[in-house]
């Protein structure tokens, strides 16, 4: 309410203040568009930022078929806090979060800039006020900018990141992408990047570029398709319930839960593809999804 405050109208009856919030000329940083899909997608190795393969063309074909955006906003596995925060800088940095990779993708600078009206739009369009808070210190980390330099590679729309709170409970991160749909029609392209299976401690360094799946990885990967494209985001929901197979592909769940956030977004009439539907090294899948 402050820029009710600075244009010397606090004392505006609750009515008066709601009506001109319906306005939306106020507190609305973009207008209505048509609806944007929403993405899952699966980085896999940070080399996808600066290689030329099947999943980086997999990627470069979504971004050719999107109207551009007025925003990114990206939900990535490589940003997990206590509490939820979205990025609200001016100019995000770009954040090298890996060792042992090449000088050529340390030399990556993915220069999209932030957005911090919306940022805090944002913030306070999510109940209870408060439950996302402003950040000043993060940036674009790999998991954001691997994927998005290859949709938009001239970095000129805002790319704003929401934190995965390690605190909340799958259900609760799910209810909680929910509350970010309406985004969807203020064209925002809302992505989650991660892998569906990851276990970093099982990947068959023999077969780190090709096409293998440990059996577990392949069920696993075969029995989240099947419940995407059903709509059964509940039994996504228990991942911890669904067995030995979905214990390995999930150790640690920062990779999966962005998935969550995508497919929260989806609306009844939405379709579904499939796309990079590939495991790698044993114990990963590129598998992606496009919601819209
Ligand atoms: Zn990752």
């Amino acid at each position: 309410m402050d820029f009710l405050k600075t244009a010397g109208l606090g004392a505006l009856s609750i009515p008066l203040m709601a009506s001109l919030q319906k306005l939306g000329r106020l507190t609305d940083t973009f207008e209505e568009t048509k609806k944007m899909p929403a993405l899952f997608l699966g980085h896999g190795s940070p080399m996808n930022a600066i290689e030329d393969n099947e999943f980086v063309q997999g990627f470069k074909k979504q971004g050719e078929s999107l109207e551009t955006p007025n925003a990114i906003l990206v939900v990535s596995a490589h940003w997990e806090t206590k509490g939820t925060f979205v990025t609200a800088m001016e100019n995000p940095r770009t954040i090298h979060d890996f060792g042992g990779f090449p000088q050529e993708l340390f030399d990556v600078q993915y220069s999209a800039p932030g957005h911090p009206e919306f940022a805090k739009e944002l913030s306070e369009l999510i109940e209870p006020k408060g439950t996302v808070q402003l950040d000043d210190q993060w940036g674009l980390d790999h998991g954001s900018w691997s994927v998005v330099k290859h949709l938009f590679p001239d970095a000129d729309v805002p790319v704003l990141q929401l934190s995965l709170d390690y605190s909340l409970s799958p259900a609760d991160h799910y209810a909680l992408a929910e509350q970010l749909k309406s985004l969807r029609k203020k064209g925002v392209l809302i992505v989650g990047s991660g892998n569906m299976v990851h276990n970093l401690r099982r990947v068959d360094f023999s077969k780190i570029n090709e096409h293998y799946g440990y059996d577990w990885a392949i069920e696993a990967n075969e029995k989240m398709k099947e419940w995407i494209l059903a709509d059964n985001h509940q039994s996504l929901i228990d991942f911890k319930k669904q067995g030995t197979a979905f214990d390995l592909a999930i150790p640690t769940d920062e990779h999966y839960l962005p998935l969550l956030y995508s497919l929260a977004l989806k609306e009844d009439q939405d379709e579904v593809i499939l796309f990079n539907d590939q495991p790698i090294a044993g114990s990963l899948t590129m598998t992606s999804v496009r919601i819209g």
